[in-house]
């Protein structure tokens, strides 16, 4: 008998002709999510299972697991000998000792000797024999012995189903470069990519040295963070100070934040064609500040001719604050560094900058040599 994590995918995601390069990137993303653990992986009739593992460190792998797309539910369990004897000694360690509880057998060995039935009905007797405080309850019962018993004469027993996090294996959706930063949204917004499958690289704007090294830092943090999902490992940073400066002392200053998001679209999509980005994703949700007006979006897409997807657009602050506590970025996001964002941050920001006005001002600008510039100077990152 020995300990194993069995493994459902979202099966709905892996049907069709894509299904053997889906099936890769699940197990790809399996390994690369387990890596510094040993353990094996194996492939069996439609799961995967994680055996041969240090034992002591069982929930860290659950909880790994629990972070892979593409997963549908995942169980701790045995995979023992399929004798109803080896199957009874792993039920009596996923099982309850006390309350009410049923079996629930499944048989992929249809030569077993004995129905589905009569193991539930056997293996229950046995428990009950053994546990005095347990009761049956077929229908509602407060927990579960699940038996599986499978063709190579092993069955696997547990005693729960453990809801995955869902989604598509990510690197089956295509590429896209996240602008992150220190904030609570943009982790978010990666996290929803990364979710449907998107293969997510990061990119940090910073202007050192009005921002500070914590604040690079932190966003090491929720790169890292939102990384154990994302499963990316590299970041990359560009400083825009000397952009922000030229802004400041040319342009009119209602404008600031408007014209750096401009030059930040810019090189975003310099950096992205390099590497075979395909589009472009922010943390924007319509409204929330000034530059998030469906001008201000405008205004930033009009720079760049990659597809900007923003996954929050729709989303109120509450719901993004819900989301980021879930996937445990929040307590990072909210620690108090500055953003280059908040860096000559004018009291009164355009909220409906005009397209004209706005290519005035910014025809005072080198565009072209500041983002050489930015681009130079820019740092890749490993997180792990
Ligand atoms: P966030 O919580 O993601 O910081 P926000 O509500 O603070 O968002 P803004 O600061 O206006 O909003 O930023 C909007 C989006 O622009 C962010 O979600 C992010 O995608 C991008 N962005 C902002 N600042 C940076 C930065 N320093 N580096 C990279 N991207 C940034
Ligand atoms: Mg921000």
């Amino acid at each position: 008998m020995e300990k194993v994590i069995i493994i459902r995918y979202a099966e709905i995601h892996l049907k069709g002709k894509n299904r053997g390069y889906f099936e890769h990137m699940f197990s790809v993303n399996l390994e690369r999510s387990l890596r510094g653990i040993r353990h094996e992986l194996h492939r069996t009739n439609g799961r995967y299972l994680v055996a041969k593992f240090d034992e002591n460190r069982a929930e860290e792998i659950a909880a790994r697991i629990s972070r892979v797309f593409g997963i549908h539910s995942y169980s701790l369990g045995y995979r023992t000998e399929s004798a109803i004897e080896s199957i009874f000694e792993a039920a009596k360690l996923v099982g309850p000792q006390s309350g009410t509880f049923k079996v629930e057998t499944h048989r992929g060995d249809k030569c077993y000797p004995m129905t589905s039935p009569e193991v539930s009905r056997e293996i229950g007797a046995r428990l009950l024999a053994e546990f005095p405080a347990l009761t049956v309850d077929v229908h509602t019962p407060q927990s579960a012995v699940y038996v599986d018993i499978r063709e190579n004469g092993f069955a696997l027993v547990f005693g729960s189903f453990e809801k995955g996090v869902g989604g598509m294996p990510v690197s089956t959706s295509g590429k896209g470069l996240l602008l992150i930063s220190g904030g609570i949204d943009s982790p978010v917004a990666g996290y929803m990519m990364a979710k449907r499958g998107m293969s997510v690289h990061y990119l940090h704007f910073h202007s050192y040295p009005y921002t500070s090294d914590m604040a690079k830092e932190k966003v090491i943090s929720l790169a890292k963070l939102l990384s154990r999902y994302a499963l990316t490992e590299e970041l990359t940073t560009v400083s825009v100070t000397h952009i922000q400066e030229e802004i400041h002392e040319k342009c009119a200053a209602e404008l600031n934040v408007t014209l750096l998001r401009r030059f930040m679209f810019r090189i975003a999509e310099r950096i992205a064609r390099n590497r075979g980005d395909q589009c472009l994703i922010t943390g924007e949700s319509l409204g929330q500040v000034a530059s998030q007006t469906i001008e201000g979006m405008t205004s930033s897409n009009a720079v760049v001719s990659l597809p900007v997807l923003r996954p929050l657009v729709g989303f109120d602050k509450e719901e993004i604050i819900t989301r980021a506590k879930e996937i445990g970025t929040f307590e990072t996001s909210i620690l108090p560094y500055e953003d280059c964002c908040t860096v000559f941050l004018p009291d009164h920001p355009a909220i409906k900058p005009k397209l004209s006005f706005i290519e005035e001002e910014e025809a005072k600008l080198n565009v072209e040599a500041l983002v050489e510039e930015a681009l130079a100077g820019a740092q890749r990152l490993k997180l792990y």
